[in-house]
């Protein structure tokens, strides 16, 4: 007989592994090899885990996590849901410079345009925040004031998508993005 203590250290355990899902409905995608909305996208050497998780989005050095759910949401915002896990494989933790970057590379590789600000004006105000993130207003307010900064379109993106360099994506410290 399993003693009680055993099952709860087991749930602990769980809780704490980044990426204890059922192996069965998790899919590996080495760098390179992930596509989105039918564009080839790469963030360095970071692999992709498609995995359901507890929100839409996650990332660990090395790692971008993206629940199935990503998938049936408009093109442009499956981008900047990558773009921003993969800003924090180049700058760490910091929410508002993952997004800022994200929103900016979409508007300077195109696959961005200031329609599809459409979704996030529909689904930004249920972002409550956190002690990282800003409110969802704050945050899309933040967004649309870097979208503005950026640079006008510039050349096409390389094909994969090479949404950061190998040489930038060293360790960036000891961060987890729990949220978006
Ligand atoms: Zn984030």
């Amino acid at each position: 007989m399993v003693p009680r203590y055993s099952a709860l250290f087991l749930a602990i355990a769980v809780a704490n592994a980044p990426l204890s899902t059922d192996a069965k409905s998790r899919q590996v995608f080495p760098p390179g090899t992930m596509v989105l909305a039918g564009s080839p996208v790469q963030c360095g050497n970071a692999q992709t885990v498609v995995a359901p998780i507890d929100d839409i989005a996650m990332a660990y050095p090395g790692t971008i996590l993206l629940d199935p759910d990503l998938f049936a949401m408009p093109d442009a915002i499956q981008h900047f849901w990558y773009a921003h896990e993969c800003a924090h494989q180049l700058f760490g933790y910091d929410e508002v410079d993952a997004d800022c970057w994200a929103i900016q590379t979409g508007k300077q590789w195109g696959w961005f345009a200031s329609y599809d600000f459409e979704w996030m004006d529909r689904n930004f105000i249920y972002l409550r925040g956190s002690a990282k993130h800003p409110p969802g207003p704050k945050r899309l307010a933040n967004l649309k004031g870097c979208y503005a900064k950026a640079t006008k379109a510039g050349p096409p993106p390389p094909q994969p998508m090479q949404v950061a360099s190998t040489a930038t994506c060293a360790a960036a410290g000891h961060w987890r993005d729990v949220e978006p």
